[in-house]
């Protein structure tokens, strides 16, 4: 955890730790890359608004000493341009302050479950003329290389399981997300939509990723 607020580090510390998880903190962003690369996490809580330097910043770093840690952003901001730059630099969730901790717990649990890999799913394959590699969380198409963000790699090892099956969405956010709450059916939908961005000849047109209507959605490629 890099979080400089003492209060918020210590609430999350405790919690974190009541719940079993083994949690060391640092306060500044040079500090917490250095103890990222000596206890290697299995994920980092990063706050945005650190004392020297930005979370974004802090994030490339950490990205530079392990590219598939999960990486929680905190943030007192909330505009959508941040979120999505977050998202973008490689943080896999976003949460802005004041948030509960059970969420942040819950959240936490659910990309420890998601660490747990399913055997039958092939950490490469093909849909369409999209390579993907789940393993480096990438999608090539010919010379262009596009980035897998934790959620989207999550959505697409499920669909790969069932591939030629619908998988709800009420599914898809218990088994990738595993809150019952928040985030909304919505949140799924808009993950889709960047799959097929990354994935469909036209994003619009899925060939690929279909909709079932009113209920989710299905991969329909011979993986
Ligand atoms: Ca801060």
């Amino acid at each position: 955890m890099i979080e400089d607020e003492p209060h918020i580090a210590l609430g999350l510390f405790d919690a974190l730790t009541f719940e079993g998880f083994d949690v060391v903190t640092a306060d500044t962003g040079k500090s917490g890359v250095a103890l990222a690369k000596q206890v290697r996490p299995n994920a980092v809580v990063l706050d945005l608004m650190l004392p020297d330097d930005n979370g974004f910043h802090v994030c490339e770093q950490l990205r530079a000493v392990d590219r598939l840690v999960p990486i929680v952003m905190l943030t007192a901001r909330s505009s959508e341009a941040d979120k999505i730059r977050g998202l973008e630099m490689g943080a896999d969730d976003y949460m802005t302050k004041p948030f509960s901790v059970g969420e942040l717990v819950a959240r936490m649990r659910a990309i420890f479950r998601r660490a747990d890999r399913s055997p039958d799913v092939p950490e490469t394959f093909r849909i369409g003329k999209a390579q993907v590699n789940l393993a480096a969380q990438t999608v090539s198409r010919g010379k262009a290389v596009e980035q897998l963000s934790f959620y989207e790699v999550g959505i697409l090892r499920l669909l790969v399981e069932r591939k030629g099956e619908p998988v709800s969405r009420d599914e898809i956010l218990q088994k990738i997300w595993g809150l019952d709450a928040a985030p909304t059916n919505r949140t799924v939908d808009n993950f889709i939509v960047k799959l097929r961005r990354k994935v469909e000849v036209i994003a619009d047109k899925p060939e690929f990723i279909l909709t079932v209507y009113g209920y989710g959605y299905k991969l329909v490629v011979a993986v």
